[in-house]
């Protein structure tokens, strides 16, 4: 039995006037989608707890069935995980954004998505002038990077920079367990990188200047049983993002690392569903996550969101259900949250997902998969983490 969980990253959305009162899923052609929905469970579930933000880390770490509450620790130690970083239970991990602020307000979180070789020059002076040596600053991609502080605190209140553009930093400062330690590391940051060379030249350029580092959702290494320990068989995971790739290491599925898969409208769908029955030849868990619906909602583009559904459909859907046909395996598509593009942000509540078992198809009429089928689901899921126990039920 093959099992396949494919997440289009905040996929679930709202009614939309410019698709004429449609969600993205509605408004979208999806024949794939639409013949399995016929044949399966349509349901709808709540993946991450209401008291806990839908961050797609939580939340993706729910449906591959860790209950976030449980083993979630926060973002610093997921991200930490997939750039290969491990810690030591004394070692908290903060994702360390490098970020464009004045001296009082955040104004960029991507600091105009400065280039990964401006950010490892930064982030080099930084660890030679700014780290104490218990703390240690792990260069990524563009501002996207780890500060692993050895006997550091995870008891501190941090904000993530990109829900907080046009803030007075006062704000949303660090506040807990060593605040003023990670308050004078942000801006010591200032003054050590306002005025470096490459921001004096992004200046000049017209881009914003990465000048400031910001750590936030720190963690320590969530102590996650092995997925194959749990089910009792060995995954792999076909995803672009970071995030999600960590969740994988942490879980010991085989990370792929799939040539053209972006992370964004880009991405190549095909090369993703190839990779995915490549791997299921060996494996009998395939987890394939797919992030431009999200990246479309925060864009604020309903067009975008459902040209990427409606890729998914035919590019990944329609290839796995094509491959599969005939033999035993069991399909779970599920958002992680929503992403509304009204609000260009994550959603709370419910979303819809599809569970299709070839040896136990169902005969639904007129059920599609999408948000209407919140006012007559078939069932309604409470946590994310049970859909992978129905998966594998
Ligand atoms: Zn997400």
């Amino acid at each position: 039995m093959k099992h396949i969980l494919l997440v289009p990253d905040g996929a679930a959305d709202t009614p939309l006037p410019e698709l004429g009162g449609l969600t993205p899923l509605q408004a979208a052609r999806t024949p794939n989608l639409d013949a399995l929905a016929a044949v399966s469970t349509v349901g709808s579930v709540q993946v991450t707890p209401l008291e806990m933000y839908p961050g797609s880390d939580a939340a993706n770490m729910a449906l591959l069935g860790y209950n976030p509450s449980e083993f979630y620790t926060g973002r610093g130690p997921v991200e930490a995980a997939a750039m290969g970083i491990t810690l030591t239970q004394d070692d908290i991990a903060f994702r360390c954004s490098l970020i464009t602020a004045s001296s009082d307000t955040l104004l960029d979180y991507s600091a105009g998505h400065v280039t990964t070789g401006e950010a490892h020059e930064l982030v080099t002076i930084a660890q030679q002038e700014l780290c104490s040596p218990q703390q240690t600053l792990y260069p990524g991609i563009s501002y996207r990077h780890i500060l692993i502080w050895h006997g550091g605190s995870a008891n501190v209140t941090t904000h993530a920079p990109h829900e907080n553009m046009g803030v007075r930093l006062e704000q949303i400062f660090p506040k807990g367990d060593k605040e003023d330690e990670l308050i004078d590391f942000i801006r010591r940051s200032q003054a050590l990188l306002n005025d470096h060379p490459i921001n004096v030249h992004r200046r000049k350029a017209g881009l914003e200047p990465a000048n400031t580092l910001w750590p936030w959702s720190p963690g320590k290494t969530p102590l996650m049983r092995p997925f194959k320990d749990v089910r009792g068989c060995s995954g792999a995971l076909v995803a672009a993002v970071d995030v999600v790739k960590g969740l994988g290491q942490l879980a010991g599925l085989e990370v792929l690392n799939v040539p053209g898969a972006t992370g964004y409208f880009d991405t190549d769908y095909s090369a993703k569903a190839s990779y995915a029955i490549v791997a299921a030849k060996t494996r009998d868990f395939v987890w394939i996550h797919v992030e431009a619906p999200d990246e479309a909602g925060h864009a604020g583009s309903a067009s975008e969101k459902v040209r990427a559904i409606e890729s998914i459909d035919r590019e990944i859907v329609g290839p796995l259900a094509e491959h599969f046909s005939g033999s035993d395996w069991r399909l779970m598509v599920v958002p992680d949250h929503m992403t509304p593009v009204a609000t260009r942000k994550h959603g709370y509540g419910p979303v819809p997902f599809l569970y299709y078992d070839s040896q136990r198809p169902l005969h639904n009429t007129d059920v599609k998969f999408d948000e209407a089928v919140h006012g007559n689901p078939m069932v309604v899921i409470p946590r994310g983490e049970v859909l992978m126990d129905l998966l594998f039920a």
